[in-house]
């Protein structure tokens, strides 16, 4: 089969010749056919599968159709670097075309957006919350609204936005193509396709609960001091080569691109306490090679798609087997072959069980020849609790003795002392 047999305009043709597709990926080939005919379509499938162009291609050919000067095509996701990497897709698939598409996103300035809602910019890809602020203000007007994507339900239900997708829906017109993409699908999020799709095309390409084949799976046993040190000894290794690391928390995101800088490495960071500019120039210098690193928080990481990744590290392992999934999709796509490395110290063990029930299998576990398992490490990723606690405390006595003696000299009495004041 090829991407002709759609019968699809020769201007999107081009767009896919572009991208160098030369054979459609089985959710394009289970997808496209229903969604060309205006069918609405449930789809189970995970980001890696080509869903981007599943339902782009559809939609930028009904958009050939009509009059312009109006928004079409609403896109909801629930992550701002995959609503970035839609709008790019789209803008190279329809390149040909002439089809104007905005990305409608939090975390930027607003005006872009404001001008390209109010000119009726055929194609929006938005996150929730940004959008609703925009329609609750007014700006942006989904009349003519003929079809909207929702994509990643079950991450928008994870990350909190099944509410606002509720209430966008609200602002859009009753009569509408509908296309949802979801790679799980727990209740709540079927009990939404419901209320959302009308007599959908069911497409399930990929079992939700399996990763995509073409990934070795590796898991290294190490005591949880040791996990940086091992990092550093395997990329020491020439294997990985473009290495995206997942780690548990924001925090140790930020003290493990650190620790990786120290020993002079190209590091890059993503999280949700990065800015949006800190954040796409982060991804931009992943993809051209200047970084080799990137250290990423799983909702930040959602999604992203950068070709070539050689090796995903679980940094910590998830605690849902979903994110296992998630994260390891992330190499072997589109048919490449990838590695997935995941550190696993005693205390995570329980969690690792978990997800090789969830996927079938057991995973190897590995052993890195040379490494110093018994030594202690030179730098602590994180500083235990009590000790961040004892730290501030003793600084905020010192600010205090400090506001007292400058009062004292000033000739006033200071802040005053806190009194306790007893009950009896
Ligand atoms: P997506 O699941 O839409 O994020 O796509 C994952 C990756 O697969 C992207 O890098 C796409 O450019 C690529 N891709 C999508 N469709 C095809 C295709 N038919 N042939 C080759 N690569 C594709």
């Amino acid at each position: 089969m090829s991407f002709t047999d759609f019968r699809l305009h020769p201007t999107l043709l081009r767009g896919v010749a572009d991208l160098g597709f030369e054979v459609p990926t089985p959710i394009q080939r289970a997808a496209m056919p229903p969604a060309i005919e205006g069918r609405d379509v449930l789809a189970c499938a995970m980001t890696g599968s080509g869903k981007t162009a599943a339902f782009m291609l559809p939609l930028l050919q009904r958009l050939l159709g009509g009059r312009k000067g109006a928004t079409r095509v609403l896109v909801l996701t629930p992550t701002r670097e995959l609503a970035a990497q839609i709008e790019e897709h789209t803008r190279r698939l329809g390149r040909h075309a002439g089809i104007g598409v905005a990305a409608v996103i939090g975390g930027v300035a607003p005006g872009p957006q404001v001008q390209a809602l109010r000119r009726g910019v055929e194609i929006v890809v938005a996150t929730p919350g940004r959008l609703l602020d925009h329609l609750r203000a007014g700006v942006a007007s989904f009349d003519k609204l003929e079809a909207l994507v929702l994509d990643e339900a079950d991450r928008m239900l994870d990350m909190g936005f099944i509410p606002d997708v509720r209430r966008i829906l609200g602002y859009l017109p009753r009569r509408r193509q509908t296309l949802f993409f979801s790679a799980t699908m727990p209740p709540p999020v079927v009990t939404l396709s419901r209320d959302m799709l009308n007599a959908p095309a069911a497409i399930d390409i990929e079992r939700p609960a399996a990763p995509a084949v073409g990934i070795t799976h590796a898991v290294y046993p190490v005591p949880p001091e040791l996990k940086s040190p091992l990092l550093v000894a395997l990329l020491e290794g020439a294997a990985l080569q473009s290495v995206l690391v997942f780690t548990r928390t924001k925090h140790r995101a930020n003290r493990l691109a650190e620790a990786l800088e120290r020993r002079g490495f190209a590091v890059a960071r993503i999280h949700g306490n990065r800015s949006q500019a800190q954040r796409t120039a982060a991804l931009a210098g992943f993809k051209a090679g200047t970084y080799r690193v990137l250290v990423a928080t799983d909702i930040a990481a959602r999604g992203i798609d950068v070709t070539g990744i050689s090796h995903v590290v679980n940094f910590d392992v998830p605690n849902v087997p979903e994110d296992y999934i998630h994260r390891v999709g992330r190499t072997a796509r589109a048919e490449a072959t990838g590695d997935a490395i995941t550190l696993v110290s005693p205390d995570e063990e329980s969690d690792l069980r978990v997800i090789e029930r969830t996927i079938g299998r057991r995973l190897e576990r590995a052993k890195l020849e040379g490494f110093d398992y018994t030594k202690r490490p030179a730098e602590r990723l994180e500083i235990p609790l009590a000790q961040r606690i004892a730290t501030i405390r003793t600084r905020k006595a010192d600010e205090r003795s400090r506001a007292r003696a400058n009062a004292a000299r000033r000739g006033g009495y200071g802040p005053a002392r806190p009194t306790r004041v007893s009950s009896r």
